[in-house]
């Protein structure tokens, strides 16, 4: 077992300065709280955490993390708190050890192969700080190396979430070291027969090869020396699970795996590496196609060197992998560089730019790095950008967006579940469907056959499946609904005209007009006359003598002159279509700058109101007929509004509000002054503006003349009884 003081040894090897005390605080905590308890090996539980500290020691990681791995278990299998760990430690430690303990305690379904993908991500997701996945990977290590003592069953079972899971995250953040022992373990405990032969078989094979690569390296060490490169050619040292997994995908035994020669040439700056590779490919004959360099273009995981191919060694093809010494160190160690201590702690920040080139390169991180934590929460956060795994109740991983809610959730699992999703229980526990999901949470969605989607659903739904599907309900529903508006409209236009409505239900007849009127589709031409882009006045024109018509049209034209007109542009957009026919409501006369509502109305497209239009909760009963509007900010026209002024009844008092308001370019259209006690009046204008902006500087002006007592805005269905001027 290692011992405390080894543990210390190893830290000051590195790290001369280190808070050793810190360290031994950490030890005799541990060894008081693990008390008792023993591993399935017979030893001490201590001895766990020890060896995962050593581990974490040989990453060369910092004290923080060091002491975080010794009290890697307390809180979870101990009666230890956090905020225990965090009085005794402090707050980075407790942190730390917090983010273990939520992994660790997480249960993770079967980790099916489409699964695991995303259990690493949420791990990953899950954590605040790097650190916690290089101490768990050092708890996973130790284990893996002492999994001997546990039953078959239980070998199986972890060796695979080991490889499912752990080895990957190990390769994305580029610790080889840790990767190859750990799919080493792997293969040990998944396919002992395989393991044992070629384990059985490599040393021999090994040997070989470095007999070949001194042969090798003889032959290139003259060239080298003439340009002044020193280099140091090695033979690759080859895990046993990618020669495994090398063997299964060519279907070959172990000799032709080792068929190539498998050279690493160390070099001092990465420019020789390139002047190493010249020499390589005069020397022997490159196979095309088979060079890369991943010095200019590094791998995702920060691995770089040229790798190339060449032909032959006595018959054997010659793998060259060129790189520097750290290259070499970020190969091995990946990501922990990072966290490795340094020995100059007041590093310039040209050399912390230097040192963090590679993933700023990579991941076009634009802020400035200050401290290495935050860079590398940045990384997290860039590796996977702003999603977040739920559970299913049966244990699936659902990837979100972040700020997902249930409906974002049903509509992933099923779009009809997400049309139906009436309620919803996060960790057992009732919500609201608006309600914001974390990682981690596993979610129950309702369902109720009365429910259907809601527009309101989109000011929530995050993930663009789910608004989509939310789009394309409403948007069918109220194609329906315009099918029906369509031909209500038709038919009340028919009865105008004294035309027998019944040919309307005689389907083949009906069909036929339609027809003549160059149309095919029978519900695509309602929708459009509900819509009101075509006119139903088509379709009678076609059903009356040409004589009859023009009649009945002039007298329906000398009745539609009394009503109001709306002016034909109105500047709304209409989410989802062009050119539906559009009218803002008379009873509010909504502007530019106004809140708006608008529905499909039973006789005439959409009509829209200004938010607190008191007809709005009459008009608002269907939610199916609520269609989404907004102002048009190309369209800049006058719109008539009403405004009401309270004045002191005196002389030129009307000739004061009329110059305020033409002060301010706005037309005035109708007026009416009428007496209200016997020093006052009320006048009521109607005036022409383009937008909110303009009108309330209007308000404001008119509020500022001395006769006034007050002003507003009227809106609503009171028709004032204005008079023209
Ligand atoms: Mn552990």
């Amino acid at each position: 077992m290692l011992r405390c003081e080894d543990l210390i040894d190893k830290v000051l090897a590195y790290n001369p300065q280190a808070e050793v005390s810190m360290l031994r605080r950490a030890y005799v905590f541990s060894a008081k709280v693990h008390k008792g308890q023993t591993r399935m090996s017979g030893e001490l539980y201590l001895s766990h955490p020890l060896e995962v500290a050593g581990i974490l020691a040989d990453l060369r990681l910092d004290v923080p993390a060091i002491t975080a791995g010794i009290l890697h278990d307390t809180v979870e299998d101990t009666d230890t708190t956090t905020e225990e760990i965090s009085r005794y430690f402090g707050e980075e430690v407790a942190l730390l050890v917090d983010g273990l303990t939520k992994i660790s305690t997480m249960r993770f379904p079967s980790a099916e192969d489409r699964q695991a993908e995303n259990i690493r991500k949420m791990i990953i997701a899950m954590v605040h700080d790097i650190r916690v996945i290089l101490i768990k990977l050092a708890d996973r290590l130790h284990n893996m190396r002492t999994l001997e003592y546990l039953s078959r069953s239980k070998q199986i079972r972890i060796a695979q979430e080991t490889l499912d899971i752990y080895t990957p995250i190990a390769h994305r953040l580029g610790i080889s070291i840790i990767q190859h022992e750990l799919e080493d373990l792997c293969l040990k405990y998944l396919h002992p027969n395989r393991y044992g032969d070629i384990a059985a078989k490599n040393p021999e094979k090994q040997q070989e090869q470095e007999r070949h690569v001194r042969e090798i390296a003889a032959l290139l060490e003259d060239k080298l020396k003439e340009f002044g490169i020193r280099a140091n050619p090695m033979a690759l040292p080859s895990n046993l699970y990618s020669i495994y997994k090398k063997m299964v995908s060519r279907q070959a035994p172990i000799e032709r795996v080792y068929d190539v020669i498998r050279v690493r040439l160390i070099t001092e700056r990465s420019i020789d590496c390139y002047t190493a590779l010249g020499l390589i490919h005069n020397l022997w004959k490159p196979v095309p196609g088979k060079f890369e360099d991943f010095i200019g273009v590094a791998r995702t995981n920060q691995y770089q060197s040229l790798h190339t191919l060449v032909m032959g060694h006595k018959g054997h093809p010659i793998k060259f992998e060129i790189m520097t010494e750290a290259m070499l160190r970020q190969w091995e160690r990946g990501i922990t560089t990072r966290w490795m201590y340094k020995k100059s702690p007041r590093e310039s920040l040209e050399q912390k730019t230097e040192r963090f080139a590679w993933l700023r390169n990579l991941l076009q991180w634009q802020k400035e790095l200050l401290d290495s934590r935050e860079f590398l929460t940045s990384v997290k956060e860039d590796l996977f950008p702003d999603v977040i795994y739920c559970f299913t109740p049966k244990g699936e991983v659902r990837e979100l967006l972040k700020g997902s809610t249930p409906i974002d959730f049903a509509f992933n699992i099923h779009t009809e579940i997400g049309q139906k999703a009436f309620s919803c229980r996060v960790n057992g526990r009732q919500v609201a469907l608006d309600y914001v999901l974390h990682n981690g949470d596993t979610v129950e969605i309702g369902t109720s056959e009365e429910q259907t989607p809601k527009r309101e659903w989109l000011r929530f739904a995050k993930t663009p499946k789910a608004r989509a599907r939310i789009k394309e309900w409403l948007r069918a529903k109220e194609k329906e609904r315009s099918i029906e508006v369509g031909l209500a409209i038709l038919k009340s236009t028919f009865e105008k005209y004294r035309v027998d409505t019944a040919m309307l239900d005689d389907e083949t007849a009906f069909q036929e007009l339609i027809h003549k009127l160059g149309h095919h589709d029978r519900e695509k031409f309602l929708e459009n006359v509900g819509y009101g882009k075509l006119t139903p006045l088509l379709a009678v024109e076609k059903l009356l003598p040409a004589r009859e018509f023009r009649r009945l049209k002039k007298k329906d034209e000398k009745q539609r002159k009394k009503e109001p007109q709306e002016s034909p542009e109105v500047g709304i957009q209409v989410s989802g279509a062009d050119d539906i026919f559009v009218h803002l409501a008379s009873c509010c006369s909504p502007i530019p700058g106004d809140r708006i509502i608008a529905f499909i109305g039973n006789k005439r497209g959409v009509s829209v109101h200004e938010i607190d239009c008191p007809l709005v909760p009459e008009l608002d009963v269907n939610p199916e007929r609520r269609i989404e509007v907004t102002w048009d900010p190309e369209t800049q026209i006058s719109r008539p509004v009403r405004v009401r002024v309270q004045v002191m009844d005196k002389p030129g008092v009307l000739a004061d509000i009329c110059s305020a308001i033409t002060a301010h370019e706005a037309n005035i259209g109708k007026t009416q002054v009428s007496a209200v006690g016997e020093k006052t009046a009320r006048c009521d204008f109607e005036i022409e503006v383009r937008d909110r902006a303009q009108l309330d500087e209007i308000l404001l002006a008119i509020g500022k003349t001395e006769t006034v007592i007050s002003v507003e805005r009227v809106k609503g269905i009171e028709r004032s009884k204005l008079s023209t001027a």
